[in-house]
């Protein structure tokens, strides 16, 4: 089938005249990449299919939720049962104390959690109880790291050392993001010198532990830990934007990995198997200051939804099988070291790296621990390998600057056909 008589094109024509760009979130577009999105009729396990009926390895897994593969029969029974009862109440019930036991029991430095629906409110809320907690407004992020779209979060990086960010967005008054202060990941002088000249006017400071949105890049441990230690003696709340990497790169999540606890956690993605469904929680002390106990006013009509929940409780015990994160670590390893050699053969300089079921591709030599060492790769090339494999019927991430998904549905045949595929396409971009 051509391009010109694809579906995908006459839907996506068509879907322009409605939405704007023709997606209802932006990096579906594949703008970064050029070309026409695939838009998907079905998914199971390791693999969707779009309207053309073509079939794809799929190694976004919606962003980060599909970790047990799409369609899992257990969770979609557990929906189907849910839904059966009705689909929301507005009331409370006792699927939403479930899951929040669940939570707090896997991640120890949740001791009250909160539903929300995105991952958006989740870090929104968080970072408004921090500032309503601390009585300032100050809020510090980094460069590169992804939070949601909230207004004060949405802020291009600044070029150095206490330069308050421009608003990335239109729309995002400075008024709004003149409290946020963008510092480089994994600079620790900066971070200090940060601290020293306004350290009791900063609410919070907040961090991916491991960044997922500026491709995968890891923290450093000594970064965060000075960070704990800052924030500890300065009395900031330390909030750490697990949204993705909970419950992706191991059960505890990157505090676990790190043996870091957070005041405050953000969580989404896996959490909600699929649905809508997202979290924010931390010491109890500091959860008790939201309403309708504490000052700090957050609401939702379909927080705690019972379908969602179910999905999510569902995913959250599969997950917690024996063994289940040493195989989704061992086959995302085994995903990067085939790409990595196929590479290799081909003569083009690639690097990869994992943690747990998250990975990231890198066209240049070294694993980047920065957003500007990230940004500094082929670009052109990751896109000629992008729209590649895509022809392979492998589908990444339509952009360098995004992490990759593993599924436990992954199995070795389906990586050998990946990396069997990337073979072909490093030959052919070489
Ligand atoms: N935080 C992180 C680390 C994320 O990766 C994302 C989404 O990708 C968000 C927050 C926002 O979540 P949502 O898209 O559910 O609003």
């Amino acid at each position: 089938m051509t391009e010109q008589t694809s579906k995908n094109d006459i839907l996506f024509a068509r879907a322009q005249q409605t939405t704007p760009g023709g997606v209802n979130s932006p990096v579906r577009a594949f703008r970064s990449v050029g070309g026409t999105p695939r838009f998907i009729t079905r998914a199971e396990g390791p693999y969707f299919w779009d309207a053309d009926g073509k079939r794809y390895i799929d190694y976004i897994g919606s962003w980060g939720p599909a970790i047990v593969g799409h369609a899992h029969p257990q969770v979609i029974k557990a929906v189907q049962d849910a839904a059966a009862n009705g689909l929301s109440f507005g009331a409370p019930t006792e699927g939403e104390i479930e899951i929040a036991e669940e939570i707090c029991r896997l991640v120890p430095s949740i001791e009250q959690v909160r539903l929300v629906s995105s991952g958006t409110e989740a870090t929104m809320s968080a970072l408004r109880l921090a500032r309503g907690a601390t009585g300032r407004d100050k809020i510090v992020k980094f460069e590169g790291c992804y939070h949601g779209h909230a207004d004060s979060l949405l802020v291009k990086a600044g070029s150095g050392l206490l330069t308050f960010g421009n608003p990335t967005s239109a729309g995002v008054p400075e008024d709004f993001v003149k409290h946020t202060l963008v510092l480089d990941y994994n600079n620790i002088p900066q971070l200090e010198d940060a601290f020293a000249s306004m350290g009791d006017t900063i609410a919070c400071v907040i961090v991916e532990a491991v960044a997922g949105n500026m491709n995968l890049i890891r923290a450093t441990p000594e970064f965060l830990r000075r960070m704990r230690e800052l924030c500890t003696e300065y009395g900031a709340v330390l909030i750490f934007d697990e949204v993705m990497s909970g419950f992706r790169v191991g059960l505890g999540g990157a505090q676990e990995l790190y043996g870091i606890t957070p005041d405050l956690t953000a969580l989404g993605k896996v959490i909600g198997g699929g649905l809508p469904v997202a979290a924010f929680g931390g010491r109890a002390e500091l959860m008790e200051k939201m309403a309708p106990v504490g000052p700090v006013y957050q609401a939702g009509t379909l927080s705690g939804n019972p379908v969602a929940v179910a999905a999510g409780m569902t995913t959250l015990k599969l997950v917690q099988e024996a063994g289940f994160y040493d195989k989704l670590s061992a086959q995302t390893a085994k995903l990067v070291a085939g790409l990595t050699a196929a590479a290799k053969e081909a003569g083009v300089a690639f690097c990869g790296d994992a943690v747990g079921g998250m990975f990231g591709m890198y066209f240049s030599h070294h694993i980047p621990s920065t957003y500007g060492q990230m940004m500094a790769g082929d670009k052109e090339r990751f896109n000629r390998f992008f729209h590649g494999m895509l022809d392979e019927g492998v589908y990444f991430a339509p952009a360098m600057f995004e992490a990759g998904f593993v599924s436990a549905a992954h199995d070795d045949a389906v990586i050998e056909e990946t990396v069997a595929a990337a073979r072909r396409v490093f030959a052919r971009i070489a």
